[in-house]
């Protein structure tokens, strides 16, 4: 989720805007059972989940998870105002060794009859570096836990529409599939569309619901997306692209698709998850800050 202002352009004179509530909930576990082996699904409950509308494709959170030790996580306090934008100020203002871990997650789904919704975590292994905190809290979640969530917020992760466009062509590696499948459920009826998906092997593939024309290729353990969509035909018509999963891979797919099969940048959507070697605490990278430029100035119309 990008952290810019919402820009100031459009606004007209008149009343002040109603303060917006911090959207951060203390959320309690419901449920917790595998979808595949690496795949573990987590339900997470709260009254308020039952007052607003949370589905959609590709609806992005930051989960927050307790340090070690702790029964649950210290949660920034929202401010009185009620200004969205100072959440992630007052998240720093918890002292670092109560800080909660925080990592992005995406809303598979939302139930508001029952005030819930669904998390699907990847139980990936790290990448030569062992789980993380979220994965290591995800393997070991129980019904009564509690975890914090910020989010979803137009304002950090503008909605998208797998629709636009003539067809769509979406990519994800195993941690992206959550977010895929919430896409390809979003597709038109009749729509179009082609996916690349990573996974370690068979036993990761799901069924992807769709009211679309969905065409999927999963590609199991280090098989390359970028290979593979290099050597695919596509269909004829105005693509829009999706792609999410290891920063370097969607830089490559993008550069690949932008430069040289001629797809209009702005018609690109693309997120990098996670970096080999790195954790969502370290510092970005001079690649990470230019393609968080790169997606603010498309987003502005530059
Ligand atoms: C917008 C967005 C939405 C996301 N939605 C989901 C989702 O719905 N479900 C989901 O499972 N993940 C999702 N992710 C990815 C998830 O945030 C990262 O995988 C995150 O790093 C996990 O945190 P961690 O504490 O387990 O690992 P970290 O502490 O961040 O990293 C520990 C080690 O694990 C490695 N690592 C991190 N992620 C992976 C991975 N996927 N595969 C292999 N090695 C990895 C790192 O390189 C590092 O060496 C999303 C990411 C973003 C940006």
């Amino acid at each position: 989720m990008t952290t810019t202002p919402p820009s100031s352009l459009s606004a007209q004179p008149g009343p002040a805007p109603a303060p917006q509530p911090l959207p951060l909930r203390r959320l309690t576990v419901t449920a917790v059972r595998p979808v595949t082996p690496r795949m573990v699904r987590v339900t997470l409950g709260d009254p308020s989940l039952a007052e607003v509308s949370l589905a959609g494709p590709d609806r992005q959170v930051k989960l927050y998870f307790p340090r070690l030790g702790q029964p649950e996580p210290v949660l920034p306090a929202p401010d009185p105002d009620g200004d969205v934008m100072r959440w992630y100020a007052a998240y720093s203002a918890i002292p670092e060794e109560r800080r909660p871990w925080m990592r992005s997650y995406t809303l598979r789904s939302h139930d508001p009859a029952a005030a819930t919704v669904d998390v699907d975590f990847l139980l990936h292994g790290g990448d030569g570096g062992g789980d993380g905190p979220a994965t290591r809290w995800a393997r070991g979640a129980r019904v009564g836990d509690v975890l914090g969530m910020f989010g979803p917020s137009d304002h950090f992760a503008p909605p998208v529409d797998p629709g636009t466009g003539d067809w769509a062509l979406l990519v994800a590696d195993a941690c992206a599939l959550p977010a895929l499948a919430t896409l390809v459920a979003a597709l038109p009826p009749g729509h179009r569309a082609l996916a690349y998906v990573q996974v370690a092997d068979a036993a990761e593939e799901q069924p992807l619901p769709t009211a679309g024309r969905l065409t999927v290729r999963w590609l199991h353990s280090d098989a390359s997306p970028e290979d593979a969509v290099r050597a695919a035909a596509f269909p004829a018509g105005r693509p829009y692209a999706w792609l999410a999963g290891e920063a370097a891979t969607v830089r490559a797919l993008r550069r690949h698709l932008v430069e040289e099969r001629g797809f209009d940048r702005r018609a690109v959507d693309f997120a990098g998850y996670w970096r080999r070697k790195l954790t969502q605490d370290d510092s970005p990278t001079e690649e990470d800050l230019a393609e968080a430029r790169e997606r603010l100035a498309l987003r502005d119309g530059q």
